[in-house]
């Protein structure tokens, strides 16, 4: 299996990542998070995490994902995260299958700290290993 590749940020994208997640409405967790993606057309969507007093809140990546949907784009190249600190943010169960629906094998999901600098990054296949996707229903 060959190493992913991704593209490190630039450092306008790694401000504009910061800010996102400085944006989070997050006063349950305290736990603000930032995403970033990337299509194939090489636009970039935002989305930072949005809590609500009955704890149903809306994951970062679950945000960029659905500006990445309103534009009428269905392909993620790359996603970044980034959360408060220097520990691992990575996605949520539920955005783990939110993000597969709109991965391809070549997909990379990129963990960093809190100031922007890369963890670790994954392919879709590492983080939801043997997932379940569109193909596996049948044919409508
Ligand atoms: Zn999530």
């Amino acid at each position: 299996m060959t190493e992913p590749h991704f593209t490190p940020l630039s450092e306008a994208s790694r401000r504009a990542l910061i800010a996102v997640r400085d944006s989070a409405y997050a006063p349950y967790s305290r736990h603000p998070v930032g995403a970033l993606l990337i299509t194939e057309s090489g636009r970039h969507y935002l989305g930072c995490n949005v809590e609500s007093a009955n704890f149903k809140g809306l994951c970062a990546e679950a945000g960029a994902i659905g500006a990445m949907i309103a534009q009428g784009e269905r392909e993620i190249v790359t996603l970044y995260v980034i959360g408060p600190g220097h520990h691992l943010c990575t996605p949520c169960g539920d955005c783990r299958q939110r993000i597969r629906e709109f991965a391809t094998p070549a997909t990379v999901i990129v963990v960093l700290d809190g100031e922007g600098n890369p963890l670790k990054h994954y392919t879709m296949e590492e983080l939801l290993p043997d997932s379940f996707g569109p193909e596996n229903l049948p044919p409508s």
